[in-house]
């Protein structure tokens, strides 16, 4: 396999950089981060984007309107690969009110004293909105598995906390999925595939720029140095967790023009295969559409009247 994003058109790119369920992919040779194809230029990609990101508001209203499906968005990644600023650019036209983004942290006492899945299932969106997942369940077999002293704090019965603890969970997070879905939740995950250069370059930006200094911590340098085991960890969550009905896409994060225009087209296509559509009025709420309408018409004359005879009481008085 070779460089992932050469067709002609974005949505073909799509189907390359969605990791094939069953397949083994091999993640730093088949994906490469800078990858930008060369069916577009950055200004072509950024008016494409701004497009979708119309599109993808009117998709909402109607996935609100419907109130039957629900979308929920997993973004992966390592720092400074751009998932926030992907949620920021491709959200920025959607009504608010049917979008909610949870960012996943490092897990309090309180979600430490349950299963693993629970956090993220109170999370869950509802019917006709749109959940984004900053991190996700998916940390649980990445940063857990490459700091194991964070599996410690899960207080796990220890003949559970064994060598196929992983194998598990993938499995285990494969059927949460399928039941997802299953329950009209659509899963589209996607992990921002930076390269180690860049995460240095932007590094050292949140490192000089005053305004960005917020975005850095010292942990970050010490995560970078684990840099080859989260490819790894990453590599088989890809080759284990990419379904049918929850797949994966590994999109190049090294330009946030590229970023932006994959995530959203990934988001609008999906959309697009439900169909969606504003619910239409049965014959029974037309009627009472009509009625209702008669009746504000009445009540229009009314108010009238009754101004009319306030202006009459007045006049007596004065
Ligand atoms: P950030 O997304 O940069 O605000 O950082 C959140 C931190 O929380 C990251 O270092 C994550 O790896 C960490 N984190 C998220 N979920 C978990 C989890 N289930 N267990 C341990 N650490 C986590
Ligand atoms: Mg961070």
């Amino acid at each position: 396999m070779s460089v992932k994003c050469q067709a002609d058109t974005m949505e073909e790119n799509l189907e390359l950089l969605r990791v094939p369920s069953g397949k083994h992919i091999d993640l730093r040779r088949d994906y490469d981060p800078g990858c930008v194809g060369h069916f577009m230029t950055k200004r072509e990609a950024e008016k494409a984007t701004a497009a979708s990101v119309r599109l993808l508001a009117e998709q909402q209203e109607k996935l609100y309107a419907q109130n039957t499906y629900a979308l929920l968005i997993v973004l992966q990644a390592l720092d400074a690969a751009g998932k926030d600023s992907t949620i920021k650019n491709v959200m920025s036209g959607v009504n608010p009110q049917g979008v909610q983004v949870t960012s996943f942290k490092v897990p309090s006492a309180e979600e430490l004293d349950h299963d693993y899945l629970w956090r993220s299932c109170v999370a869950l969106p509802r019917r006709g909105n749109i959940g984004i997942f900053n991190r996700s369940y998916y940390e649980e077999v990445l940063v857990v598995r490459v700091h194991p002293a964070f599996l410690e704090r899960q207080q796990l019965p220890p003949v559970l906390n064994d060598r196929d603890i992983w194998g598990r969970r993938y499995k285990e997070i494969n059927n949460f999925e399928r039941y997802l879905a299953d329950n009209g939740i659509i899963v589209l995950k996607f992990f921002l595939n930076v390269s180690k250069e860049e995460q240095k370059r932007r590094f050292l930006q949140r490192v000089e720029e005053p305004d960005k200094n917020w975005k850095f911590s010292a942990a970050d340098i010490r995560e970078r140095a684990h840099w080859e085991e989260y490819m790894d960890a990453y590599e088989e969550m890809l080759n284990n967790t990419s379904t049918p009905s929850a797949p994966w896409y590994v999109i190049p994060a090294d330009h946030k023009w590229f970023t932006r225009f994959a995530v959203v087209s990934a988001i609008h296509q999906t959309l697009d295969r439900l169909h969606l559509a504003y619910p239409k009025a049965t014959r029974e709420q037309k009627e009472e559409l009509l009625t209702a309408k008669a009746e504000m018409e009445h009540e229009g004359g009314d108010t009238g009247g009754t101004k009319k005879r306030a202006k009459r009481k007045s006049k007596k008085r004065s």
